[in-house]
């Protein structure tokens, strides 16, 4: 190492190529140290617009980013791979909760038993036996 010597030689953090004149400074997210030639300035800039370009992990629900966010319960039946926001989870949480404790019709709080709506009545959730027979009889 010549620090206190004549001339400091600075070699590109990525290829390790000897670096003259033109040096360039990595982006501070790309968690590189040190400087780059030009070329590989180019190809980390790239890189790096790709990468945020391929994983913009957002809520699926209210589009905010989420540094880390968590995965909707299964029984949500939501598109596997998306992310949720602690808030939009929880919401999401006791909105689901809600609908499969309560009537989708009457609202009233569903015991035991519950029915399961026909998917030709295009209703979701679950509903009371009551309401259940009333749909019936709409047939
Ligand atoms: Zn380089
Ligand atoms: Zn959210
Ligand atoms: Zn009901």
């Amino acid at each position: 190492m010549h620090i206190f010597g004549k001339k400091q030689v600075f070699t590109c953090a990525v290829c390790g190529k000897e670096l003259g004149r033109h040096k360039y400074k990595p982006g501070e997210e790309w968690g590189i140290q040190g400087v780059l030639c030009g070329s590989c300035h180019v190809e980390k800039t790239k890189e790096f617009i790709i990468r945020q370009a391929e994983t913009p992990d957002r809520c699926a629900i209210c589009k905010e980013i989420v540094q880390d966010g968590e995965k909707p319960k299964w029984q949500w039946e939501m598109e596997s791979g998306t992310l949720l926001c602690n808030p939009c989870f929880q919401k999401k949480d006791a909105d689901y909760n809600k609908k499969i404790n309560f009537c989708s019709l009457c609202g009233g709080k569903l015991g035991m038993f519950y029915y399961h709506p026909k998917p030709t009545w295009h209703i979701q959730g679950n509903l009371c036996r009551k309401c259940w027979d009333g749909q019936k009889g709409k047939e």
